[in-house]
């Protein structure tokens, strides 16, 4: 069996209905997971591209603004494979931020994250399905600051430590913690600065590899992290942006 093969896997990907957390449930079906696409609108289209290829998906309704939303999805359900991948931002100076933006985002960036992970992994853990894999969806905005996006940074700064802990505490029971940090991706979340010209050219500018990631892009990269072939990978935040950061 090939190194990169998850068959027999089953995976759930947060986030699943739009964007990269559909194209990572595309992907990691493509390599023989089943996948429960979860979303807090129903992720049909994603499970038609699935079975479009041949592969096999469903969808969840879970709404990450309770972050104990998936505190029942993963006992008895076999799971081995977890992508937090939902997530959302809220832009406003900070003096001007207000409680609202910081819970909303932090709950679901952050709290949820983690309490989803728990969950999945005890069932993993009491249940024997390892080997598993948790990867995060982090951001650049894990290793840089950004501007006017208080809750975001501070959530995905957040999402790199949770990472790393949670590798320590799981690597030697067989659950692997990793996570991507995309670079400027395009999907919805960035759609509002791919409409501004001067925005766009300014981001443009700055990426070595002269275009937008593609959701595809880290799709492949998520299926790669959770196969046996990067079963030595533990606590790692992997930046995939197209060489942003090396700049
Ligand atoms: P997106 O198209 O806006 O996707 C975000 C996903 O999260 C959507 O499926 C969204 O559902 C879901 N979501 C938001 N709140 C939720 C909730 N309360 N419960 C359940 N699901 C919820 O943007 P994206 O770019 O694909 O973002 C995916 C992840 O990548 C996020 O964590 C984001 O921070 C991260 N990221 C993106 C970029 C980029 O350049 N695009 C860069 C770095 C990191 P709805 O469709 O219902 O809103």
């Amino acid at each position: 069996m090939s190194a990169f093969s998850l068959s027999d896997r089953r995976a759930l990907v947060s986030g699943a209905n739009t964007g990269i957390g559909q194209a990572i449930a595309v992907a990691l079906a493509a390599q023989g997971a089943r996948v429960t696409c979860a979303g807090r609108r129903a992720c049909d289209e994603t499970v038609a591209m699935i079975a479009a290829r041949g592969g096999v998906g469903e969808t969840l309704t879970l709404d990450f603004a309770d972050p104990m939303a998936a505190r029942d999805v993963f006992a008895g359900q076999g799971y081995s494979i977890l992508i937090n991948n939902a997530g959302i931002i809220r832009r406003a100076d900070s003096l001007e931020f207000t409680e609202d933006d910081w819970d909303a985002v932090m709950d679901v960036n952050l709290k949820a994250l983690f309490f989803t992970t728990q969950a999945f992994a005890k069932a993993a853990l009491a249940e024997g399905n390892t080997p598993a894999a948790v990867v995060n969806i982090a951001s650049l905005l894990s290793f840089q600051g950004g501007i006017r996006v208080p809750s975001y940074t501070a959530s995905k700064h957040g999402v790199a430590g949770l990472t790393k802990i949670l590798a320590n505490e799981w690597a030697a029971k067989g659950i692997n913690v990793n996570a991507i940090a995309p670079g400027y991706i395009a999907t919805n979340n960035t759609a509002a600065l791919r409409a501004d010209p001067a925005r766009n050219d300014a981001i443009l500018e700055r990426i070595p590899a002269g275009r937008w990631g593609a959701p595809e892009d880290i799709g492949g990269t998520a299926a790669f992290l959770c196969s046996p072939a990067a079963r030595y990978i533990h606590g790692a935040v992997l930046n995939v942006d197209g060489g942003w950061l090396a700049r």
